[in-house]
């Protein structure tokens, strides 16, 4: 068929989502550009380069499934093999080309059926179809505590690690009990670091054995067959092992009592009782530890303080008790704003709406990939995609499979896509449904939004599958492009 004009697609931010959608973009002929803020490619990769991380899926599920990588380390990987096996893609799939780099984009406004996109730096694009690739977990969040500015030494969030401050020799006080603060304190605890954790809130960790990787497990894999098997193997562990998270019954029992033996190695019972969460497990994103946090936890040089911190002082920290604890470093493993998804991007749809005002009350969306009322726009691992039981990977490719089908429609038929508003009300019924049964309801955790719900997805992965399988045009409205396009549903 052809088409009038050329069709285009600018997608934002080269992390994983956008460095995939480019190569299927890439492949299907289609003309695009990827926007990117940063100077390299890899967002959380990229960014989040603290010792002690390492991916907390299994490596073999952190793949791009055109790229398989044979030649993982160990079971759960370094971040920084991540990060080289994310750029080799990139230069692999020759797809830096396609990328501007130094280049965020400020905002984007749906105008005579095409998206007109702004930078921050002032120029513009149009392209038929934007997509948002721009990360759940990129934009930190620093502790609103008094005295911040003042403290004199280094002090940085995990996510901006100053590789510039020696370990050694320095007195270290980690803020934060969840993922990167679990991992920092036991990676310094292991080299001798004099480090303090500051835990308000302990949390059920996974203490994992992380073996490296043996010459047959990487040579087997190089055989088709055998890779095959593996892939099918990974993916019935997902769906089946990880249930316990979606309903009640002995498998979710036999979790909570291996994550309680755990907390057992730990000998005083004054420091075993500072790391008992008072939460059910799961409620929280669980970390992960490959060099066992509670072994680390009882040498002599780690410290872990449950009382509050009242300020930051030039040279330390005050405790709500008024003791003053004295640091050489600070970090601040306070995590990410989740909810902000592709804010602070100024988008407008139909009507002059924007993503803040629709989302004032309730952040939503039509499969965790679009909005009513924002027509040919997509968002990867936008709200209520699979952000805890399933490795990144593998959501994002039922999600972009399924867009891909939507932009060659858009492009075909000359057309702008949006689900309805009816649609969207019915996705999203359906998934409060099931949050009751789930583990991430009764606490306080990132994934729940200003009302309390949870913005994940709460079924089975089958059933993520199965929602992308096909697409169901009538849930979608189909606006002509090239005329005034019609108004949203209300
Ligand atoms: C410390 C940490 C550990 C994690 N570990 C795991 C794990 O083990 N397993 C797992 O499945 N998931 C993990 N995650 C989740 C992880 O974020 C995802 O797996 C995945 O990397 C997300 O990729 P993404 O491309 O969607 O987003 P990101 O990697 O966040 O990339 C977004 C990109 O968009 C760019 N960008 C944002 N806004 C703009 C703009 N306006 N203009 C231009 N560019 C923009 C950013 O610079 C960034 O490069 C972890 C997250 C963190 C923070």
């Amino acid at each position: 068929m052809a088409h009038e004009r050329n069709f285009r697609v600018v997608v934002v931010g080269a992390g994983i989502a956008g460095l995939f959608i480019a190569e299927k973009l890439k492949h299907a002929g289609i003309d695009f550009t990827v926007y990117e803020k940063a100077d390299e490619v890899g967002g959380t990769w990229r960014d989040n380069t603290y010792p002690g991380l390492f991916v907390d899926v299994l490596s073999r599920q952190y793949e791009f499934p055109f790229q398989p990588n044979y030649d993982w380390s160990r079971k759960y990987a370094p971040a920084p093999e991540i990060q080289a096996y994310i750029k080799k893609v990139a230069d692999d799939r020759d797809l830096r080309k396609y990328i501007r780099f130094n280049e965020e984009i400020a905002g984007a406004r749906f105008t005579d059926g095409r998206w007109h996109v702004t930078t921050a730096k002032g120029a513009t694009d149009v392209a038929d179809v934007f997509i948002s690739a721009t990360g759940f977990l990129s934009k930190p969040i620093y502790p609103d505590i008094p005295g911040r500015e003042s403290f004199a030494g280094p002090a940085f969030h995990s996510a901006r690690w100053d590789h510039s401050v020696p370990h050694q020799g320095k007195r270290w006080g980690i803020i934060g009990a969840g993922c990167s603060g679990v991992q920092i304190t036991e990676a310094l605890a292991w080299e001798g670091v004099d480090v303090t954790q500051f835990v308000r809130r302990p949390q059920w960790i996974h203490i994992r054995e992380n073996p490296h990787t043996s010459w047959w497990e990487r040579l087997r894999l190089r055989l088709p067959f055998a890779y095959r098997l593996e892939q099918q193997k990974l993916w019935k562990m997902i769906n089946v092992m990880d249930r316990w998270r979606l309903q009640p019954g002995p498998q979710r029992e036999a979790m909570k009592r291996q994550y309680a033996e755990y907390l057992d190695v730990i000998k005083d019972p004054e420091l075993k009782k500072k790391l008992t969460p008072a939460f059910h497990l799961g409620c929280t994103r669980i970390p992960k530890s490959d060099q066992n946090y509670y072994q680390a936890v009882q040498l002599p040089n780690v410290h872990i303080e449950n009382r509050g911190i009242k300020r930051i002082a030039p040279n330390g920290v005050e405790l709500a008790d008024g003791t003053v604890s004295a640091f050489d470093v600070l970090v601040y493993a306070t995590g990410f704003d989740a909810h902000a998804y592709m804010r602070p991007m100024n988008i407008t749809g139909l009507n002059g709406a924007t993503f803040d005002e629709v989302w004032k009350e309730r952040v939503y969306s039509y499969g965790g990939i679009a909005l009513p009322g924002f027509p040919n726009l997509f968002m990867l691992y936008g709200p209520f995609s699979p952000v805890n039981n399933v490795p990144v990977p593998i959501g994002l490719g039922q999600e972009i499979d399924y867009i891909m089908q939507l932009i060659a429609l858009a492009r075909d038929r000359q057309v702008a896509i949006a689900p309805t508003t009816e649609a969207t009300q019915r996705f999203v019924a359906r998934l409060d449904a099931a949050f009751p049964d789930t583990v991430w309801v009764g606490c306080r955790n990132w994934y729940s939004d200003q009302g309390g719900t949870p913005i994940l997805w709460p079924l089975p992965q089958d059933a993520h599958k199965e929602f992308f399988a096909r697409i169901a045009t009538e849930d979608l409205e189909f606006i002509p492009v090239g005329q005034p396009a019609p108004a949203a549903a209300a």
